[in-house]
C-alpha cells in the first residue's frame, strides 16, 4: 500500500460519506495534468480516429476521463460492459451519462447461452468456490465481450491509475495492449484526491457506491467496501490472496 493511501480519510472513517467531502483536494500539480490528459485525448484523437474507444468501468476515474472528453468535443466513442451482476447504481450511470453529456453509451453484454450454461452447471454464485471458476465467470461475462468491444479498434482508453494498486504502479499513458492495440491511461498519474477534486469542480456524476467506502467497484458479488488502512482494490474479490485482477488488464 503506498503512504498516498494511508493518509487518506477513509483510514478514519468507517461510516458512510460523502466521497467528495471526504477525498477531494486540488493539488497545484492537478491544472497542468488535467491540460495534459486533455492533450493525451486529442492527439489519441489525430492518431486513431474511429479506431479510438474509451473502456470505462462506470468507476470515478472514467467518469472524469468521459467529463475529459466531453469538454475536448471530440467524438469518442464510449463502451462499458454490463455483465449482468453490476450493482444497481452503476447501471443508473447510464441515463445520467446520457442526460448529462448526450453520450449514449455503448453496452457490450456477455453471451446470453454461455451465461445460462454456466449458472446451471455451476450455480449462481460459483466465484466463491474457487478461483478457477471465478476465472471462468469473468471470461464470460467480462473477457469475451470486451473482445467484441475492441474488435477493430487500434487503441481503447482506460481510467487506470498507479495509485490503485502495486500491480499498476508502472502503468503508462500509452502501452501495447499485448494485442496489438495501444492502451490509453490519460489520468494514470492522477492522485485519489485529484480525481475527487475534479469531480467536485466539474459536478461529474459518479456511482454513489464510491460514497460507501468502494474505491473500486466491479460486480456486486466480488466488491465489498474497504476497511481501515486496506488498499484501493481489496474490496474486489476480498476472499482471494490474488493480484485483484480480473484479466480486462493483463499484460502480454
Ligand atoms: S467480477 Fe465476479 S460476478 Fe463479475 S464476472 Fe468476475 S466473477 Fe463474475
Amino acid at each position: 500500500m503506498s503512504d498516498g493511501v494511508s493518509s487518506l480519510p477513509w483510514a478514519a472513517a468507517p461510516a458512510a460519506g460523502n466521497a467528495i467531502a471526504l477525498y477531494a483536494k486540488w493539488t497545484p500539480a492537478l491544472d497542468v495534468k488535467i491540460a495534459a490528459a486533455l492533450q493525451r485525448l486529442r492527439d489519441a484523437n489525430i492518431q486513431h480516429g474511429d479506431g479510438l474507444v474509451q473502456s470505462s468501468s462506470l468507476g470515478v476515474e472514467d467518469m472524469v476521463i468521459t467529463d475529459l472528453i466531453a469538454r475536448t468535443g471530440l467524438p469518442i466513442d464510449i463502451a462499458t460492459l454490463d455483465t449482468g451482476r453490476l450493482h444497481a447504481e452503476t447501471l443508473a450511470l447510464l441515463p445520467r451519462i446520457q442526460a448529462r453529456y448526450g453520450f449514449e453509451v455503448q453496452v457490450f453484454k456477455p453471451v446470453a447461452d454461455a451465461v445460462i450454461q454456466f449458472v446451471a452447471r455451476e450455480g449462481e454464485d460459483a466465484m466463491y468456490r474457487s478461483m478457477e471458476l471465478r476465472k471462468a465467470c469473468c471470461g464470460l461475462r467480462k473477457l469475451e465481450p470486451l473482445a467484441r468491444m475492441l474488435k477493430g479498434r487500434s487503441a481503447w482508453i482506460t481510467g487506470l491509475r498507479r495509485e490503485q494498486s502495486g500491480a499498476r504502479g508502472d502503468v503508462a499513458f500509452d502501452e501495447d495492449d499485448g494485442n496489438s492495440r495501444r492502451k490509453l491511461s490519460p489520468i494514470a498519474d492522477w492522485s485519489w484526491a485529484e480525481v475527487w477534486a475534479y469531480v467536485e469542480k466539474h459536478d461529474v456524476p459518479y456511482n454513489p457506491l464510491h460514497d460507501q467506502f468502494m474505491p473500486s467497484i466491479g460486480c456486486a458479488p466480488c466488491t465489498r467496501a474497504i476497511a481501515v488502512g486496506e488498499d484501493f482494490r481489496a474490496g474486489r474479490w476480498w476472499w482471494e490472496d490474488s493480484s485483484k485482477e480480473c484479466g480486462l488488464h493483463a499484460k502480454g
